[in-house]
């Protein structure tokens, strides 16, 4: 913010207000090196940018036409060494693919006409002129999108499910109660490009027949709410929320609902109860939400990632779509790379990128020369990937194979220097706070786990706590009622199978 206001005030002084215009944008991504400052239509990328630096880029770069090569760049020319300028050169963004971050630190999102200017709700006027229902359902299930929070269920199908009920009240959620350790890409999407997943639930409420959307969004996340609400209001100022969208019979609407921060609340089943002013707690499933879900009427949700897909998909076509990926997991996936990695920040790959672009080229390695050990996917419901998983194309499937997952898109990168151990326990720990407690084998068994595992950590475990371990983490598998408990033995089941030695380690050690 002071960045801009001395920018802003800078070029008021030597009248050029009117000449350069400076916007808030989102995320660029590589929040490793920020405050940023891009430049457009030069494409030149300023890092860890300072307000004293403001000056320098008016006078030598705006009004001078050469870019302030003192000022830091994310990368440097391997063989001239000279530093990369150039946003379009930066090696942290050239395998990238941008879909849902698209327009992610290219306009501004309080400005809903900067969305119009760039396609923004055209895909809504292609579905409501020129599509019937049926057709928006047809093209996203041929684009083969699956679910972006975590399961990869494909979404196509579960719009027909819910548009094959009887009509009456429907509706159409968005599920922004991210909630995994170290992943913000629902918040960075909502924060930079809100539009595009509103006029995708617009789309979705289309297709279904349902005239009500809601956005639960948890209230940790203060910027994207207040985007999220200037986008709703100025959609609805101009005719594209409400009665008779663009001179339609279809009418739509969407309210946001506040998440008070309950990681069990990023489960479809606690979620509805949330929305009905309930305790948010899981129940059994089925009935399937696209069945019976808010107030007991046909209901589908979807992530932020998911939903930013989608207007996309029907403006270009199922095939442009459909045509990135792989077999079985089409487009791209954002993951928020973190840990000990050198480029922390949010990426978006075509599936089938392998683990080694991104870890190596895209995140630039572990810093300080360290080794890099494993990288943790999918959150307290994922597990490890090794050295050895590091050529393997990423997608739904792979990653399950290898015995961890997608998830929304969590990526922990350790090194050398982390203990797997610790690593299990902290995933641990947050699983028993965050468990609801409504069924026994999650509410007891994730709490005597973690006693095992504090027993392993300091020194009083024996070989056959790590047997009980991992028969107690298998029993909770098979039994606890939600997908949290169901899956959060996982980091643990992970690590002990690659990384047994670790354990083995502290058992003997501290004997
Ligand atoms: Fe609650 Fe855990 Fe049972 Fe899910 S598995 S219902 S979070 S106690």
């Amino acid at each position: 913010a002071l960045i801009m206001e001395q920018m802003q005030q800078q070029l008021t002084a030597r009248g050029l207000d009117q000449e350069v215009r400076v916007i808030k944008t989102g995320c660029f991504g590589l929040c490793q090196k920020g405050p940023i400052v891009a430049v457009y239509p030069d494409k030149i990328f300023y890092c860890h940018v300072k307000p004293d630096d403001v000056g320098e880029i008016i006078e030598q770069h705006f009004i001078g036409g050469q870019p302030v090569k003192r000022l830091e760049m994310n990368d440097i020319d391997e063989i001239t060494q000279e530093k990369i300028f150039d946003i379009d050169k930066i090696r942290f963004y050239a395998k990238q693919q941008r879909i849902a971050l698209k327009n992610c630190g290219q306009l501004d999102p309080e400005n809903i006409r900067e969305y119009i200017a760039r396609d923004g709700y055209e895909a809504l006027a292609k579905a409501l002129h020129e599509m019937q229902p049926q057709e928006v359902i047809d093209e996203i299930k041929k684009s083969g999108l699956r679910g972006r929070g975590g399961g990869g269920f494909p979404t196509g199908v579960k719009w027909q499910f819910a548009a094959d009920q009887p009509a009456g009240d429907k509706y159409v959620i968005c599920n922004a109660d991210e909630g995994d350790p170290g992943a913000f890409m629902d918040r960075s999407i909502l924060e930079g490009d809100p539009h595009a997943v509103l006029e995708a639930m617009a789309i979705a409420g289309y297709a279904i027949g349902a005239q009500q959307g809601y956005v639960y969004i948890r209230a940790e996340y203060p910027i994207a709410v207040k985007r999220l609400q200037i986008a709703i209001e100025q959609a609805k100022e101009l005719g594209l929320f409400g009665e008779h969208i663009l001179g339609t019979d279809f009418s739509f609407d969407i309210e946001i609902r506040l998440g008070a921060g309950a990681f069990v609340c990023g489960e479809e089943t606690a979620l509805i109860q949330s929305i009905e002013g309930k305790r948010g707690m899981p129940v059994p499933k089925p009935p399937f939400p696209a069945v019976s879900g808010v107030w007991g009427k046909p209901t589908i949700i979807n992530n932020v990632e998911t939903y930013a897909n989608v207007a996309q998909i029907i403006l270009k076509g199922s095939g442009w779509f459909s045509a990135i990926g792989t077999e079985k997991s089409k487009g791209t996936k954002v993951f928020a790379l973190g840990g000990k990695i050198v480029n922390t920040g949010l990426v978006e790959i075509p599936m089938g990128t392998t683990l080694r672009e991104v870890i190596y080229e895209i995140g630039g390695g572990c810093p300080n020369g360290k080794k890099f050990k494993a990288v943790q996917t999918g959150g307290p419901s994922g597990g490890c990937l090794t050295v050895e998983d590091l050529d393997t194309p990423i997608d739904f499937d792979n990653l399950i194979a290898l015995g961890s997952m997608m998830g929304s898109g969590g990526m922990i990168v350790l090194d050398e220097d982390n203990c797997m151990v610790d690593v299990a326990r902290f995933y641990m720990e947050f699983i028993v706070d965050e468990s609801c407690g409504k069924c026994t084998p999650c509410r007891v068994g994730t709490k005597r786990m973690l006693e095992l595992l504090t027993d392993i950590c300091e020194g009083r475990g024996t070989m056959e706590t790590l047997d009980e371990l991992e028969t107690l983490g298998k029993m909770i598998k098979d039994t606890a009622l939600c997908g949290l408990g169901q899956t959060a033995a996982n980091p643990v089941l992970s690590t002990l199978r690659l990384f047994r030695d670790e354990y083995e380690a502290h058992v003997k050690e501290k004997r």
